[in-house]
């Protein structure tokens, strides 16, 4: 932490922020200021992030007092092609499929409606206060195409993949292995890194049950390759493991089909993840494979509950994701909500501050980005959010309650990534 004198004598930050500081820490523990200071550079690097008697800082100040200062949240799973269908109550998985997701993804081929939904997108993200989100595109390069752009002119930071499905698909949404390579390697040239490595591509194969098992070898050749983020579905729903198995009678568990593809690994985030054995979760552990918890969606479409305790008893990380659209919100402060019902649902409470951490430093954890962002902390990026709250935190649990549970209200006042502002 900068010392008192040291700021005092320093030139005017390029941001400068007074107000309720909240923020977990990368160590472990949350730090709560009730008047904090937080001090940004030029470059977007915050040089700061304590309290504001004793920073002895003496430039000039914006003053939010009494909203929040928190990390921007990180959501680490959604679908951009269905951002126009939340609450299609269709479900359960495979129906909802079917029914109200293949339909609308199928549109995405027409440039003109990605675009529109698209920038429909954007607006929803930021007025959420989600700085960074891991995306499934369709399996349209341009729908992809589109998707990088609106995020990349947005500010926003994260991963976007174009969905892989060589079967069980309709037609339309249907893509061969050799044209999904040859689409992905495209999209990795022009967008993975961008900005400093603000975007990056992820490999994604949309789920087992949708790609053959050449398909499949050919994403994890491509990941490999590249030391691209991989992001795909597991054990969402019985009635999809179960066919899943069938679909491919070689591999011993669901786990193990992607496993045997050479698609498990540091970089993979696995959605869902809810019919696991013990024995799936060691090889998860044993792999470094992250988890994508998506508690909203997994009640929306009745899919189960995932516990929390099998991945943090082996030290898997996990993020929070809001899934859209079997999630019904992109607001990660209703997905912490939900993951606390979840927790409660079955018999494993969790505490509000790692609620937080679940939907800010843990997504980062998930994405690989932890080093920069997911916390406000001295030498980090400036990812953060001003938060109203119904009420002024007078302390952590306050702060807390507010910003997880009394949530009336979901929107954020603004929002910055690399102390730029977004919102
Ligand atoms: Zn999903």
């Amino acid at each position: 932490m900068v010392r008192g004198a040291a700021l005092a004598n320093e030139k005017p930050m390029a941001l400068a922020l007074r107000g309720t500081l909240l923020t977990p820490l990368a160590e472990g523990g949350t730090q709560f200021e009730v008047d904090g200071l937080l001090l940004v550079d030029a470059e977007g690097t915050i040089r700061y992030a304590g309290p504001f008697r004793g920073a002895g800082y003496r430039g000039a100040v914006d003053d939010v007092r009494p909203n929040l200062i928190t990390p921007g949240f990180i959501d680490v799973h959604a679908h951009f092609p269905q951002t126009r269908i939340i609450g299609c109550a269709t479900g359960p998985l495979l129906d909802w499929l079917a029914n109200s997701v293949f339909p609308e993804e199928a549109r995405f081929t027409r440039r003109a409606y990605a675009k529109a939904v698209a920038a429909e997108l954007v607006q929803r993200l930021l007025h959420a206060g989600t700085t960074t989100v891991a995306l499934f595109s369709s399996s349209s390069p341009s729908a992809t195409e589109t998707c990088f752009s609106a995020l990349a002119e947005a500010g926003l930071r994260g991963l976007v993949g174009l969905t892989w499905m060589d079967r069980n698909c309709p037609e339309v949404l249907r893509i061969t292995t050799p044209s999904a390579v040859a689409a992905s390697e495209r999209l990795i040239r022009r967008w993975h890194g961008f900005d400093h490595d603000r975007l990056r591509f992820a490999v994604t194969p949309r789920f087992a049950l949708s790609c053959s098992k050449t398909m499949l070898r050919r994403a994890g050749d491509l990941a490999n390759a590249h030391d691209l983020p991989v992001q795909t579905h597991i054990a969402e729903n019985d009635r999809e493991g179960e066919a899943t198995l069938r679909a491919h009678p070689y591999a011993t568990s669901y786990l193990d089909v992607y496993d045997q593809a050479g698609l498990l690994g540091p970089r993979t985030i696995l959605a869902h993840a809810i019919h696991l054995k013990k024995r799936d979760w060691d090889r998860i552990g044993e792999s470094d494979a992250t988890v994508a918890h998506c508690p909203d969606s997994n009640f929306f479409l009745g899919s189960g509950r995932m516990r929390l305790n099998p991945p943090r008893s082996r030290g898997v990380r996990v993020g929070l994701g809001s899934d859209v659209a079997a999630g019904r919100s992109f607001s990660m402060r209703r997905a912490m909500g939900s993951a606390y019902d979840n927790a409660l649902a079955v018999g494993e409470p969790v505490a509000p501050s790692e609620l937080l951490r679940l939907a800010t430093f843990g997504g980062a954890e998930v994405l690989g980005c932890a080093a920069t962002t997911g916390s406000l902390q001295l030498g980090k990026e400036a990812d953060l959010l001003i938060v109203p709250l119904a009420r002024a935190a007078a302390n952590l649990d306050a702060a807390l309650a507010s910003l997880i549970f009394d949530t009336d209200n979901l929107g954020v006042l603004r929002s910055y990534v690399r102390g730029h502002r977004l919102f």
